[in-house]
């Protein structure tokens, strides 16, 4: 890649030991690795950042093995309903999806909404019918669910009677991307299936310009995974942009203080993956792992 050029993605911070075993382990890097591989492409050949961290993102949202699109956990209902954002920082323009499902990626609704709507935000029935409107196809009810989530939904919910609403489960990652393209141009996408059980209409960090995404060319690409409640309180990637704006810090310094920052106001676990104006990356986690 050009010098100057810079891509990261994640697969979510959380307990990876504990849901997979060592071979499935391996899987997630490789597909990390290939996924990471694909996007390179395009900033070598001179694509945009915004179209790289699009095309990673939703590279993951295919592969079942991480928390967003096809192999999203369920809420406490058995569904699928997914939160994504993109963010461009050249023009600080952003688009992201709430709460939707029958998307097959929900990072492509979330760059269209980008493009094409006033609004950054859409929700839910109205954000379908945006897609429907832009001829972003749908799929099936059934498209996301793997054997793998409604097995591991089931086991939680075995955990507490019915009648009692089930914790989250903070066990399982979303998937992330941040890019600086050769022409300095910062971007950054996150989507997420969310935490597994979450109540039903709850919307995490992860489509919220500021705590679960941002980009801005002056100061940072940012995008988190974790707890998103205290993603959101502390509005952690704006707090990470703010970090290198004001005290001129680089991305991995401006990573650990935001980690720090996060656990001290509200005990928050999580991790961060950061791409600075200046091309320095940073990422920092703080719980067992983060891929
Ligand atoms: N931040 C996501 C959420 O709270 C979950 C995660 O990153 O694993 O919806």
């Amino acid at each position: 890649m050009p010098k100057n050029c810079l891509l990261m993605i994640h697969g979510g911070a959380g307990e990876l030991d504990k849901v997979h075993d060592h071979s499935a382990i391996e899987q997630c890097l490789l597909s990390l690795r290939t996924i990471l591989q694909c996007g390179q492409k395009i900033l070598r050949r001179g694509g945009r950042a915004l179209d790289a961290v699009e095309t990673c993102a939703a590279l993951l949202e295919d592969d079942p093995l991480f928390n967003a699109g096809r192999g999203s956990v369920l809420n406490e209902r058995g569904e699928v309903r997914m939160d994504a954002a993109i963010m461009d920082g050249r023009t600080c323009a952003a688009g992201a999806a709430a709460d939707i499902y029958g998307i097959a990626h929900p990072v492509k609704l979330a760059r269209l909404i980008l493009e094409h709507s006033p609004h950054v935000m859409l929700a839910g029935a109205g954000a379908l019918l945006f897609a429907r409107r832009h001829k972003l196809g749908l799929v099936p009810g059934d498209y996301h669910v793997t054997g793998q989530r409604r097995a591991e939904y089931r086991a939680l919910r075995a955990r507490r009677p019915r009648s009692k609403q089930v914790p989250a489960d903070k066990r399982h990652g979303t998937i992330g991307a941040v890019a600086r393209d050769r022409y300095g141009n910062l971007a950054a996408a996150t989507s997420t299936g969310g935490m597994a059980c979450k109540q039903a209409g709850r919307i995490g960090d992860s489509p919220i310009v500021g705590a679960g995404v941002y980009a801005d060319n002056q100061t940072c690409a940012v995008s988190a995974t974790g707890h998103g409640e205290m993603f959101m309180r502390t509005v952690l990637a704006k707090h990470v942009a703010d970090l290198i704006a004001l005290r001129k810090l680089d991305a991995a310094t401006a990573a650990r203080l935001a980690l720090n920052h996060l656990h001290r106001k509200v005990k928050g676990r999580g991790g961060l993956i950061i791409i600075d104006h200046k091309g320095r990356y940073g990422v920092r986690y703080n719980t067992r792992t983060m891929a």
